[in-house]
């Protein structure tokens, strides 16, 4: 059974707090949401697997240890993007696979516009990033693409969760670990996380 972790480091809560606020522009949500990243990053890696190597340094032999899975971070487009590049920098071996679903105005369900996987499966593990899981349908469809892919882990890290997008992709998918900085109040009637930041994406690209 995957475990949902709400991150409680002061540098998450503290960085969130500023990310939320109103005031914040574009540049410093972009920063904000990559150094965020970078911590939830940082926690929902502890468990990847290592194996040995042998390190020779100026003074000697000496056992190291190294990532032994192949890593894929997939960013579900748009939103997404902006939590890339700081797990990036911190495993810049990972392949970046982007997803692209928009919600269709009559059913309401996700449909993927955009996937630009391999035929087969060429990572160990996942990391599905979306800043916002509020109802956690773009999130519960991704982890179906990832699986029909083949991907046998995979783990969601976003900044906010809605109790409902909680639910709703532990219910699809018991075996994801989800990763946030914040489980928020609810979902508003259009499908925002209330009290939330607003729309992530807009405030990332400065669109809205
Ligand atoms: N997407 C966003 O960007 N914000 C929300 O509150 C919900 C979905």
């Amino acid at each position: 059974m995957g475990a949902l972790y709400v991150s409680d480091h002061p540098l998450v809560q503290h960085k969130l707090a500023l990310l939320r606020d109103i005031r914040t522009e574009p540049k410093k949500f972009r920063e904000l949401t990559r150094e965020i990243s970078v911590l939830l990053g940082y926690e929902a890696t502890r468990d990847l697997r290592l194996q040995p190597i042998s390190v020779t340094t100026p003074l000697g032999e000496v056992q190291g240890r190294e990532l032994a899975e192949e890593v894929g971070l997939v960013p579900i487009l748009r939103a997404g993007l902006g939590m890339v590049d700081g797990i990036w920098e911190m495993m810049p071996a990972a392949q970046v696979w982007h997803i692209g679903l928009y919600r269709d105005e009559h059913t309401l369900q996700p449909v993927q516009y955009y996937s630009n996987l391999p035929v087969a499966p060429s990572v160990q593990v996942c990391f599905v990033l979306d800043p916002m899981l509020a109802t956690g349908g773009s999130a519960v469809a991704t982890v179906d693409i990832l699986k029909d892919w083949g991907a046998k882990r995979i783990k969601f890290v976003g900044l906010i969760a809605s109790p409902e997008g909680v639910m709703h992709l532990r219910d699809a998918h018991p075996d994801v670990d989800v990763h946030v900085a914040a489980v928020d109040r609810q979902l508003n009637d259009v499908g925002y996380i209330v009290p939330g930041l607003g729309d992530a994406g807009h405030r990332l690209f400065g669109t809205g």
